[in-house]
C-alpha cells in the first residue's frame, strides 16, 4: 500500500500579496484620540474585546499607541468591554 504523502505547498502559492494599509487617523488628520469617542474605537476591538493589532488594522505606530491608551481608559469607565459578555 502506498504511503500517503503530504500535500506540499509550492512556493508560488505561498507568495503573499502585500497591500499597503493606510492609517485611518492619519487619513482623517486626527490629532488626538478621545477615549469616550466609542464610535471610532469600537471597530478597533475584536468580538472578544481584544485590541486589534496595527498589522491588521493598518494604524501607524503613533496612533496605535494612542488607541491602546484610549481603549484602556474607556474600559475603566465601562464604555468598552474587557472581555466578551457572559
Ligand atoms: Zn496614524
Amino acid at each position: 500500500m502506498a504511503r500517503k504523502t503530504r500535500n506540499k505547498v509550492s512556493k508560488s502559492t505561498r507568495k503573499k500579496t502585500f497591500t499597503q494599509k493606510i492609517c485611518r487617523f492619519c487619513a482623517d488628520k486626527v490629532s488626538s484620540i478621545i477615549f469616550y469617542d466609542i464610535k471610532s474605537l469600537k471597530p478597533l476591538i475584536s468580538e472578544r474585546g481584544k485590541i486589534i493589532p496595527s498589522r491588521i488594522s493598518g494604524n501607524c505606530a503613533k496612533h496605535q499607541r494612542a488607541v491602546t491608551t484610549a481603549i484602556k481608559r474607556a474600559r475603566c469607565i465601562a464604555l468598552l468591554p474587557f472581555s466578551e459578555a457572559h
